[in-house]
C-alpha cells in the first residue's frame, strides 16, 4: 500500500453551484481554493490544491482531523468534503487498501454490512466500473470476515474513485453549505443588531458570496457597554464565515431625543429606522458596499408591516437585502442555531430600538405624515453628525 497513505489526511472537495458557472469556473474555483487556505491557515502542514474539477486538501497525519473537516465546511461554496484514503490505481492496490479501510470502519464504528460505489473517472482504466465494484467488493468480502453485503441498506456505503495517477476510498459525504465563494459578489452594509435575526441575514448574503462590513447603533448610556460587547460577540461568530470585517458602532441618542422631543409619539421607532437606514447608506457610500442588509422580516414587529417597511425602504436609494423576509421565526432561530449565533442573540441586553419605545407605535404610517414631522429636524446635519461620530471597530473570527 502506498506509503501516502499513512502518511497524510486527504479531504475530497466538492464545488457545489460553483462547478455550474461555465466560463467563470476557473474563477470561482480559484476563488474557493484562496478562501480553503486562509481558514486553514492556521494548521500548519497543509496543503490545498484544484485538480480534475475538485479541490484536494492534504494535511499532516499529526493534524485533528475533525478541527480540519469543521473550518473546511465553514467554507462558502463548498458542497460536500469526504475524507479519503489514496492508493495506486491497480486492482489489487485498490483491493488491499479497501479491506484496510473496513477493517478500520469494523472496529471504529462496528460496520457490519456494505455497498461499494465504484466510479472510473480515468475512462483508460482497463476494468470497467461495475466490474470493479463486483471485485472490490469480493475482495473485502474475504478480506474481513463479519462483513456482509447489503445493497439496499448497507451500514457503509464505501465509494472507490479510480482516477488516472491515484484511487481513492472513502464513506462520508460531509454537507458544507453550498453557496458561492466569498468575494466573488460584491460588498454589503449589514445592520447588525443583537438579536437573532440580522446575523442569519449577514450569513444568508455573505453565503451567496458577499463580502461584509457591518454597522451597529446604540444609545450609550441608556444602553450598556455590555450590550454593545455581545453585538462584537456576534459580530466575531458571523465572521468566522465571512472573514474578519470593520463594524461601524455610532451612538444614535442624539437622533432619538431630537425625536421625542419634536415628532409625535407613535412616529418614533419608524422614524428611529429611517434615520438608520439614511446614515447607514452615508456610511455603505464611503466605504464601497452595494448594497444594504437588514434583517427584517414581513409582520414580524409593528416596524416590519407592509406599510411601515415601504416607508422605511423609501428613506434610501440603496438597494436593501432582507434575505429573511418571507422566513417563517422558527425557522430563523433553526438557522440561529445551526451556524451557532443563537444562544449569544438571546442574550438579554436591550437594544437602542427598545430605549424611547412608543406605547402604541404606529403600524400602518403614511409617508407624507413622516416627512412632514422629518421635516421638523434637520435631518443632514444629524446624519452627518452621527456618521462623523462613528468608531471603527475591527472584528476577528471568534
Ligand atoms: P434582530 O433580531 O435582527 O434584532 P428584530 O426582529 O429585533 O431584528 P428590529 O428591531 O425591527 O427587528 O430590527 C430590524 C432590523 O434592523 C434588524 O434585523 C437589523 O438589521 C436592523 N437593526 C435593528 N436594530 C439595530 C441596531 N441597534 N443596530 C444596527 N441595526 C439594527
Ligand atoms: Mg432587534
Amino acid at each position: 500500500m502506498s506509503e501516502i497513505m499513512n502518511n497524510e489526511h486527504i479531504f475530497i472537495v466538492r464545488c457545489g453551484e460553483v462547478a455550474l458557472k461555465g466560463m467563470n469556473k476557473p474563477y470561482f474555483e480559484r476563488m474557493l481554493v484562496e478562501r480553503i487556505k486562509k481558514l486553514l491557515k492556521k494548521f500548519d502542514g497543509i496543503t490545498v490544491k484544484r485538480h480534475e474539477g475538485l479541490i484536494w486538501v492534504r494535511a499532516d497525519k499529526s493534524l485533528d482531523k475533525q478541527a480540519i473537516i469543521k473550518e473546511i465546511s465553514k467554507v462558502f461554496g463548498v458542497a460536500s468534503i469526504s475524507p479519503a484514503i489514496e492508493c495506486e490505481s491497480t486492482m489489487e492496490a485498490i483491493g488491499e487498501a479497501a479491506v484496510k479501510y473496513m477493517l478500520e470502519a469494523i472496529e471504529e464504528r462496528g460496520v457490519k454490512t456494505f455497498k461499494v460505489e465504484a466510479k472510473r473517472a480515468d475512462k483508460n482504466f482497463p476494468v470497467k466500473s461495475p466490474e470493479i465494484g463486483r471485485l472490490i467488493g469480493g475482495a473485502v468480502l474475504k478480506g474481513c470476515k463479519v462483513l456482509k453485503v447489503d445493497v439496499h441498506n448497507p451500514d457503509c456505503l464505501l465509494y472507490v474513485d479510480v482516477r488516472q495517477e491515484k484511487s481513492y476510498i472513502y464513506q462520508d459525504k460531509i454537507a458544507g453549505f453550498g453557496g458561492l465563494p466569498l468575494g466573488t459578489n460584491g460588498k454589503g452594509l449589514s445592520l447588525l443588531s443583537g438579536g437573532i435575526d440580522s446575523p442569519v441575514a449577514t450569513w444568508m448574503m455573505a453565503k451567496r458570496g458577499m463580502m461584509i462590513e457591518a454597522i451597529h447603533f446604540h444609545s450609550y448610556p441608556y444602553t450598556s457597554q455590555r450590550a454593545q460587547e455581545k453585538v462584537e460577540d456576534l459580530a466575531r461568530l458571523v465572521a468566522t464565515y465571512c472573514g474578519r470585517f470593520k463594524m461601524h458602532v455610532i451612538n444614535l441618542l442624539p437622533i432619538q431625543e431630537q425625536i421625542v422631543q419634536n415628532c409625535p409619539e407613535e412616529e418614533t421607532t419608524i422614524l428611529v429606522r429611517r434615520f438608520m437606514m439614511r446614515i447607514a447608506q452615508k456610511v455603505a457610500e464611503n466605504t464601497g458596499c452595494n448594497m444594504l442588509i437588514t434583517g427584517e422580516n414581513l409582520g414580524q414587529v409593528a416596524s416590519q408591516t407592509a406599510e411601515s417597511l415601504v416607508v422605511t425602504d423609501a428613506s434610501v436609494t440603496m438597494p436593501v437585502m432582507r434575505p429573511l423576509i418571507a422566513m417563517d421565526k422558527v425557522d430563523i432561530m433553526d438557522k440561529a442555531m445551526e451556524i451557532g449565533t443563537y444562544e449569544t442573540s438571546i442574550q438579554p441586553y436591550e437594544d437602542c430600538c427598545t430605549v424611547f419605545l412608543p406605547k402604541h407605535p404606529a403600524t400602518k404610517p403614511k409617508l407624507d405624515r413622516i416627512l412632514e414631522s422629518e421635516s421638523k429636524l434637520d435631518c443632514e446635519a444629524l446624519i452627518a453628525a452621527a456618521v462623523e461620530s462613528e468608531e471603527i471597530i475591527d472584528i476577528f473570527p471568534a
